[in-house]
């Protein structure tokens, strides 16, 4: 057996199931393995690295970054924290943003300052939250209690109470569960590892009217489809309704770990010195590494870019011949086409032809490849799609 691999299976607490593959580098949408074989990566590390591997421009940033100053911790001034924070607070609703390193943290801290901010009302039990039917937003024992899926639940009961779930896209259903005891509500505006279901905008606009109602704080978890991953800078964009809160992570740094909360004045002004910290978040290296993502994300043609390869991919796979392809959907370059059979084999199969794709769910392949593909690039992979789906 590989050597890494043996290595694995005795000191690595077996959390994940690998394939047999050792990556070395990766170049734009390539990963390169030990043994020499190349794959098309159209899973960009679960939609991080949008920019591609080894993007030019990010690699000489980090690069400089790294050699001049990497961490002071948050007990000090650096200028590319505010740097981000001035970034995504010009281009989103957001007047003020708190920095973390995971999207779990950012579901974290969100949760905490909408508990934070209800507590203002005078209303001492309203500190209740809801979540969605297949929404996912980390495994932190908060997140955890937010995050649908009973499995990732269950062996780490209890969770934080206070929680509880509505039905993706059914606003009716909501109207029973809020009232004036709900802190916040968290929705994903597009869901990702529950399968790839854009909200539909009535939804989301019905929560924004149902929060102002009740008085609770409307949060998106923007951690997979922000940042351009849907055409728009936002995934909220296309519902054209803003929340209180976002929260961000995935790509924000294009492969550093960095999440980021990003929340209205009234929101922010709950917090006060000492309410929320972290160690390492922020730091010089990961945010300089953002400003430069961000950047090249946030251009009109690099998300009109996005449009039209999300666009081609999806006309390309309806065109697809298969009794197994139930409905192909997403927005942008996330993608998910769902199917009659589990998934898992065709994941291998893909793989098998040099094709790198993730499941969302136990019946939907998900793509999600660098928002800087090509034409060709698309084509490659839809080589490999129409030999493993296509039937007679
Ligand atoms: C991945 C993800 C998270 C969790 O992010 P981590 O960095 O893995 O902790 C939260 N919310 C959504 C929507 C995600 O896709």
């Amino acid at each position: 057996m590989n050597k890494t691999i043996a290595l694995e299976q005795t000191h690595i607490v077996p959390t994940y199931v690998r394939p047999e593959i050792v990556f070395t580098h990766g170049e734009g949408p390539y990963l390169f393995a030990e043994d020499g074989k190349r794959y098309l990566d159209f899973t960009s590390g679960i939609a991080v690295t949008s920019l591609g591997h080894s993007h030019p421009e990010w690699v000489a940033a980090v690069q400089e970054q790294a050699a001049k100053l990497v961490h002071v911790s948050n007990l000090y001034h650096t200028e590319p924290h505010v740097g981000v924070a001035k970034r995504l607070a010009d281009h989103s609703f957001g007047d003020r943003v708190f920095f973390c390193n995971s999207g779990t943290e950012a579901t974290e801290g969100a949760l905490k300052f909408a508990r934070k901010y209800a507590k203002q009302s005078g209303n001492a039990d309203k500190v209740n939250l809801i979540g969605f039917s297949a929404g996912f937003h980390g495994r932190t024992i908060g997140a955890l209690a937010v995050t649908y899926k009973e499995k990732y639940r269950a062996p780490f009961a209890p969770v934080m109470p206070g929680a509880t779930f509505g039905t993706f896209n059914d606003i009716d259903a909501l109207e029973d569960l809020i009232d004036e005891n709900t802190a916040a509500v968290i929705v994903e505006p597009m869901q990702g590892e529950g399968g790839v279901n854009p909200a539909d905008r009535e939804f989301l606009q019905g929560l924004r009217a149902l929060c102002d109602k009740h008085g609770a704080l409307l949060i998106f978890d923007e951690v997979q489809v922000g940042l351009g991953r849907t055409g728009k800078l936002w995934g909220h964009e296309h519902a054209g309704v803003a929340p209180d809160i976002m929260t961000l992570a995935k790509p924000l740094a294009n492969g550093l770990p960095i999440g980021a909360i990003v929340c209205s004045e009234k929101v922010a002004q709950v917090m006060a010195p000492g309410d929320h910290g972290s160690t390492f978040a922020a730091g010089p290296l990961v945010c300089r590494a953002a400003e430069v993502t961000f950047d090249i994300i946030n251009q009109p043609e690099f998300l009109a870019h996005v449009t039209e390869m999300g666009n081609y991919l999806q006309a390309e796979l309806n065109k697809i011949e298969s009794s197994h392809i139930k409905e192909v959907r997403g927005i942008g370059l996330l993608i998910g086409i769902e199917l009659d059979i589990e998934v898992g084999p065709l994941v291998a199969a893909a793989r098998d032809h040099g094709l790198l794709a993730i499941s969302a769910g136990p019946n939907v392949l998900r793509l999600a490849p660098a928002l800087t593909i090509t034409k060709a690039h698309a084509d490659e992979a839809l080589a490999v799609l129409k030999q493993i789906l296509a039937t007679d």
